[in-house]
């Protein structure tokens, strides 16, 4: 069984164009058929969509929608097996606003099981991690012991920095606050040794490994990336921190098969279980209480 612990839930069009080239359907039936066909027991989305509303005169949080629109937590209008993280819109908080936008997330988290962490997107948001304005949300996170995720690395448009996303600003953000789980996304690729020694270094920062390639790899692809594949896998030998690193897809970016199948030539086979389940069980640690509600048998 697997958990996908990095995808998106969000209809666009920018979206649906990419699990085109994928050979996927951005739709709810087309996320579930992949579950099924690919043992994918449950996912984890970054909340991307723009339809909450403001309850505290806050910034609100970025949600999930290609469930059904609007989103709702109360009844959970999206699909059992799938959670989300709420996204962050850091260039909108100010000192002003910052505690009140941690009451909108809290809104969520206090009454959703489904609501499984704080996503931020810095390098698409020209903000560090560490920034006193992200203060509140990390406070939020330790009170209700979920993990805050960070985009790093490479992004896909203009605005963004790449000072931001550098893996390294993880180090700060997560030296300060000791007792917040904190996931490197995309394993900082292409900093990836970085986010490695970061992850190493720091008992509370794990990594997910999504969005390393894109669309369908046809054979050539295959052959281009496996000296990439071969140099992660050097650096995950030697640091050895297989408790750290998680299964992730990005999906709609990429071809579900392709992306299992390949992920799989970077971790030693011994290792799959916790690469592909445990560790995200134990990071986004609210699964388990929806696994239970579900009664689902194997965990
Ligand atoms: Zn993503």
């Amino acid at each position: 069984m697997i958990i996908d612990a990095h995808m998106h839930y969000f209809r666009i069009e920018g979206f649906d164009e990419l699990a085109r080239l994928a050979e996927h359907e951005n739709s709810r039936r087309g996320w579930q058929e992949i579950c099924e066909a690919n043992q994918i027991a449950f996912s984890v989305a970054m909340g991307n969509s723009y339809d909450a509303p403001c309850r505290f005169g806050g910034v609100t949080p970025r949600l999930i929608n290609l469930g059904g629109e609007p989103f709702c937590a109360q009844p959970y209008n999206q699909p059992d097996n799938v959670g989300y993280c709420l996204g962050v819109q850091s260039e909108e908080i100010t000192p002003d606003n910052a505690e009140k936008t941690a009451m909108e997330f809290e809104y969520y988290l206090q009454r959703d099981p489904h609501c499984l962490g704080i996503k931020f997107y810095m390098g698409y948001q020209n903000v560090y991690l560490y920034d006193p304005r992200h203060e509140p949300l990390f406070e939020l996170a330790k009170a209700c012991d979920v993990p805050v995720a960070m985009h790093s690395g490479e992004t896909a448009n203009h605005h963004g920095r790449l000072r931001y996303s550098h893996p390294l600003t993880v180090d700060e953000a997560a030296c300060r606050h000791p007792d917040v789980r904190f996931v490197i996304c995309h394993a900082g690729n292409p900093w990836i040794v970085d986010a490695f020694e970061v992850a190493s270094k720091n008992e509370n920062v794990f990594m997910d490994f999504s969005g390393l390639w894109e669309h369908r790899l046809t054979p050539e692809r295959e052959q281009e990336i496996e000296e990439f594949q071969r140099y992660v896998r050097m650096w995950l030998n030697y640091h050895g921190i297989w408790d750290k690193i998680m299964y992730g897809s990005d999906w709609p970016l990429i071809n579900i098969p392709d992306n299992i199948r390949n992920l799989g030539r970077i971790v030693p086979e011994k290792h799959w279980d916790e690469f592909y389940y445990d560790n995200a069980l134990r990071v986004y640690s609210r699964i388990k209480v929806i696994r239970r509600m579900l009664n689902a048998p194997k965990e």
